[in-house]
């Protein structure tokens, strides 16, 4: 069963006038400056800083007059010069599994004369815990050929705001701020005094660490203590390999590492993640040694793709076992998430455990990923929206 949700009663984010700039996405510091710039006053603007921050990311207030402790003024004052604008809902669906999944619409902040870009993010409930998987662009420009989203090109980078979007939008519609109410149409949430979401994985459309500064500032935020709050061991960045911007992320962001291996030798992982021909497997495995703060109780996960005769054979898991040696790493298995016009197929059940089974023996941890949402495509690497990339003439004319 999926449920598509009647969208006319969906709360839709108050609009405040286009073109206003977010505060949302923006530091504490970068508040407080905007806020001296919109002639608050500069003794004031610190503090004022302080209960925006609380309003938006504590109490997932919208609008600036539901700010009590501000004086009208103010708050008047705020109205006029920003918005707290979150995304659009162009749909909710919710799987059959209580997974859910939105897509979510952004006007460009810089022009809003642009056509909007629309991105999907996927809230994958447990017993215990929530995760929400981000997408970090608009498209992908990596073409990993088992990916649905590396079908479709890169339009552009989505911006702090529009990272922290996703989560603002996901907690509001899961009744996650205070006074909040649990949604009750077949989807799930965790039980208890568990809050909805509590972990992050930036495992949606696009590759993270090429939107690094956007993604860097989201977590950081994300995980302020005064904020959204969510421990950085509860956040993990996915990436293909973008060897660079690896030991960045360990030493200015803090988060986990998820790294997409899928395949133990260069010739094969040149063809299903491309760039492994940039930045091939030695030098790959050498960044993730090096990696920040890696220890046994901080391991590096290591997502291996099943795909049916390409990568699945014993050999495959053994040389899986021999690359990883003394990197303190988790290994997942995703059963291959089928989509339209893939020509790869997912290995059997039998294959998929045997192969655990060696990874296993080895001492590795190797947990086989249940796909979830695949009834809404809310699985990984089934993530893609129809927004496309402007000719640079249709551009041109637009932003004239
Ligand atoms: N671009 C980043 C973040 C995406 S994470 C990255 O590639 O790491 C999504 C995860 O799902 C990645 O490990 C990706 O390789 C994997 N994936 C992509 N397509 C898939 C599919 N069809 N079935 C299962 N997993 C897939
Ligand atoms: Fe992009 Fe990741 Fe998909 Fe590769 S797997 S195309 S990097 S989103």
């Amino acid at each position: 069963m999926t449920i598509s949700l009647d969208l006319s009663t969906v709360p839709m984010p108050r609009s405040t006038a286009p073109g206003k700039p977010s505060l949302v996405g923006l530091s504490k510091p970068e508040i407080a400056a905007r806020l001296v710039e919109a002639g608050i006053a500069e003794r004031d603007a610190k503090m004022r800083a302080t209960q925006l921050w609380n309003w938006i990311y504590v109490n997932g207030v919208t609008d600036f007059d539901g700010m009590t402790n501000i004086q009208k003024g103010v708050r008047a004052q705020l109205g006029e010069n920003f918005q707290l604008d979150r995304p659009e809902i162009v749909s909710e669906q919710v799987s059959s599994d209580g997974t859910r999944k939105w897509l979510f619409r952004y006007r460009d902040p810089q022009n809003p004369r642009l056509p909007p870009v629309e991105i999907e993010t996927v809230y994958i409930p447990e017993e215990d815990r929530g995760t929400l998987c981000v997408s970090s662009q608009v498209g992908c420009t990596l073409t990993c050929s088992f990916c649905h989203t590396g079908t479709q090109r890169l339009v552009r980078n989505l911006t702090a705001g529009e990272i922290l979007g996703q989560i603002l939008m996901a907690r509001e519609r899961l009744g996650d701020f205070p006074g909040g109410v649990r949604p009750d149409d077949g989807g799930l949430v965790p039980g208890g005094e568990s809050r909805a979401i509590t972990n992050v994985v930036m495992m949606g459309m696009g590759e993270p660490l090429y939107n690094y500064d956007n993604v860097k500032q989201a977590l950081l935020i994300a995980s302020d203590e005064a904020g959204i709050s969510l421990s950085k061991r509860r956040i993990t960045l996915s990436t293909s390999g973008v060897v660079p911007q690896i030991e960045p992320t360990g030493r200015e962001i803090g988060v986990m590492l998820a790294i997409s291996l899928h395949a133990v030798r260069n010739d094969l992982r040149d063809m299903l993640v491309p760039i492994n021909k940039k930045y091939p497997l030695e030098e790959l495995l050498a960044a993730c040694r090096n990696f920040p703060g890696l220890s046994n109780a901080r391991r590096i996960t290591f997502e291996y793709v099943m795909l049916k005769d390409i990568n699945d054979s014993d050999a495959d898991a053994k040389e899986l076992v021999r690359l990883l040696a003394n990197i303190p790493a988790k290994i997942n298995l995703i059963p291959f998430n089928p989509w339209p016009g893939t020509n790869y197929d997912c290995s059997s059940s039998a294959r998929i455990e045997r192969f655990a089974d060696i990874v296993n023996r080895a001492g590795y941890a190797s947990p086989v990923r249940t796909p979830r949402g695949r009834d809404i495509f809310a699985a990984c690497g089934q993530l893609k929206s129809e927004t496309e990339r402007l000719r640079k003439t249709e551009r041109d004319a637009l932003t004239a």
